[in-house]
C-alpha cells in the first residue's frame, strides 16, 4: 500500500491506509497500545488494539525514535477525545500492521517537547536529533519558504540570481577574513568572502543591471553570542538608481513577505519611518532603536530607516576609517568635500540601515561609481598609492570602463527569521550552526590537519 503523509489521514475517515514515520511516544495501558507518529506533516495517534496480535506484540517492543510503517484503518475520534492541539486532533488510526523499519538508541534528551531547557552544547552535538523537534523543523520549513518568497519577489523584478566566488579575495567590511591557503601557490591564501560586495559591483560593471544572491559570508570576529562566524544575507544590487529606489523595492519587499507569510503579524508604521543617525543616537543612544510601541506584543513589527551616517570616523591610529563600506558613496551635496578631501569629518554617506524591533537588519548604500571618488575615498583612510593600486586596483580599473550609477543592500536572513518566528538567537534558525564561540561539537570543527595536509600546504607551525 502507498504511505500517505499523517496530516492526510484527517480526510480519510473510514478508509485504509498506511502511514510511516518515527515514534514519538509510546503510552502502553496494558490492553491498549497508543504511540503518536511523526512524520514530516506533524504527529497521529495511533492505537493497537490486542486483537491485532502482531502489530500489538510488534507495538509492545517499539521506543521512542524507531521508524515504524503502520497500516490500518483512519476512525474518527469520538468528540469528547479530539485533541485540538494537532492538525490530525479529530481523527487516530487502528493498527493492523505494524512494521519496524529502524531501531532508534535512546535519545540523549527529549525530542517531543521545545528543548528550550536543554543544554545547548548537546543540542549541538545531536543536531539531526534536535532538527527532529517541532519547533525547529517549523522554523527551517518558514525559512525557506521565506526565502522561496523573496526568489520569486525579485525573479519577477527581473534581478537576476548569481552565485559568486567563496575562495576569494579580501574585502574590507570591518572584520577578520578567514584564510584558506593555497597548495599549488604556496604562501599565497585565499580569503572567504565578509560579503560579495565587489563582486556584486563588478557585476553592475558588467551591465547586468539587477543581481541578488542567497550569499554566505564569512567574518571571523571575537565570538558575541548572537554572531556566527558564518551568516546568510539576501544580497542584491542595482544600477541606475538613488537611496530611494533600494530603499522602497526593499521595503515592499518585507511588507509583502510579512502579508503573505505572516498575516498574524501588524507592522506598526508603514511607510517605514526615516531616521537620521545625529536623531537616534541624540534620542536612543543607539543606531537600532527599538520602536514598538508596546515592546510585549509579540506581533508587532517596528520597521525603520536609519539614514545620514558620517561616512568617516577616527581609527584606533588617529587617522580616518569608514564607518559602514569603504564603497559607498557621499551623499550628493558632500560630494565637493569628498573630491577635496575637506570636512571629513562632515560627510555623510548614502548608506541606509534598516532595522527591526531593535536590531539591525541590513544595510547598503549607493557607491562611487566615479573611480576618482572611490580613489579620494582610500586617500582619506591614509592608504599609499601603492596601497590602493594592490587592494583595489581591480574596481577602480573596473569604474573607469563605463559604470554605471548603482546601489545596494544587504538584509541579514538568519536575524529576520529570527524576528518573524519570535526566537531568541539565530542558531534557532539555522539548521546546522556553530556555538556562540565559532565550535561545530558536531563534526568536531574546527580540528587540527594532518602532518601530510600541513607538509601539502607548506605549513609548519613554529613555538609561541
Ligand atoms: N556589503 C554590505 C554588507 O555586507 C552590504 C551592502 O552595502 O550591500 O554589510
Amino acid at each position: 500500500m502507498e504511505r500517505i503523509l499523517v496530516s492526510e489521514t484527517v480526510h480519510k475517515t473510514g478508509e485504509k491506509v498506511r502511514v510511516a514515520g518515527w515514534v514519538a511516544n509510546r503510552r502502553d495501558h496494558g490492553k491498549l497500545i497508543f504511540l503518536d507518529l511523526r512524520d514530516r506533516s506533524g504527529i497521529l495517534q495511533v492505537v493497537v488494539t490486542p486483537d491485532q496480535n502482531a502489530a500489538h506484540e510488534a507495538a509492545s517492543r517499539v521506543r521512542p525514535e524507531w521508524v515504524v510503517a503502520i497500516a490500518g484503518e483512519v476512525k474518527e475520534r469520538p468528540k469528547n477525545m479530539q485533541n485540538p492541539d494537532i492538525a490530525t486532533g479529530t481523527v487516530e488510526l487502528a493498527a493492523e500492521a505494524l512494521e519496524v523499519i529502524a531501531e532508534a538508541k535512546t535519545p540523549p534528551f527529549p525530542i517531543d517537547t521545545d528543548g528550550r531547557d536543554i543544554e545547548e552544547e548537546l543540542r549541538l552535538k545531536y543536531r539531526y536529533l534536535d532538527l527532529r523537534r517541532e519547533r525547529l523543523r517549523k522554523n527551517i520549513r518558514k525559512r525557506a519558504a521565506i526565502i522561496k518568497f523573496i526568489r520569486d519577489y525579485l525573479t519577477a523584478r527581473d534581478f537576476v540570481e548569481i552565485e559568486t566566488p567563496i575562495l576569494s579575495k579580501s574585502t574590507p567590511e570591518g572584520a577578520r577574513d578567514y584564510l584558506v591557503p593555497s597548495r599549488i601557490y604556496r604562501e599565497n591564501f585565499y580569503a572567504l568572502p565578509q560579503s560579495p560586495q565587489q563582486y556584486k559591483q563588478l557585476l553592475m560593471v558588467a551591465a547586468l543591471e539587477r543581481y541578488f544572491q542567497i550569499a554566505r559570508c564569512f567574518r571571523d570576529e571575537d565570538t558575541r553570542g548572537d554572531r556566527q562566524p558564518e551568516f546568510t544575507q539576501l544580497d542584491l544590487e542595482m544600477s541606475f538608481v538613488e537611496m530611494e529606489d533600494v530603499m522602497s523595492l526593499i521595503e515592499a519587499l518585507f511588507i509583502e513577505l510579512v502579508e503573505m507569510l505572516y498575516p498574524e503579524k501588524k507592522i506598526q508604521e508603514k511607510p517605514f519611518p526615516r531616521l537620521s543617525y545625529a536623531d537616534v543616537m541624540e534620542k536612543y543612544g543607539t543606531d537600532r532603536p527599538d520602536l514598538r510601541n508596546d515592546k510585549d506584543d509579540p506581533d508587532l513589527l517596528a520597521f525603520a530607516w536609519i539614514v545620514d551616517f558620517p561616512f568617516f570616523e577616527k581609527s584606533d591610529g588617529g587617522g580616518w576609517t569608514f564607518t559602514h563600506n569603504p564603497f559607498s558613496a557621499p551623499k550628493p551635496e558632500h560630494r565637493e568635500w569628498l573630491m577635496a578631501k575637506s570636512n571629513v569629518e562632515k560627510i555623510l554617506t548614502t548608506q541606509y540601515d534598516i532595522v527591526l524591533n531593535g536590531y539591525e537588519v541590513g544595510g547598503g548604500s549607493i557607491r562611487n561609481h566615479q573611480p576618482e571618488a572611490l580613489q579620494r575615498v582610500f586617500e582619506i583612510m591614509g592608504f599609499s598609492e601603492e596601497q590602493i593600486r594592490e587592494n583595489f586596483g581591480h574596481m577602480l580599473e573596473a569604474l573607469s570602463f563605463g559604470a554605471p550609477p548603482h546601489g545596494g543592500i544587504a538584509p541579514g536572513l538568519d536575524r529576520l527569521v529570527m524576528i518573524l518566528e519570535g526566537e531568541p538567537n539565530i542558531r534557532e534558525v539555522i539548521a546546522f550552526p556553530k556555538t556562540g564561540d565559532a565550535r561545530d561539537p558536531m563534526m568536531d570543527s574546527p580540528s587540527p590537519a594532518t602532518s601530510e595536509q600541513l607538509k601539502e600546504l607548506g605549513i609548519r607551525f613554529g613555538e609561541s
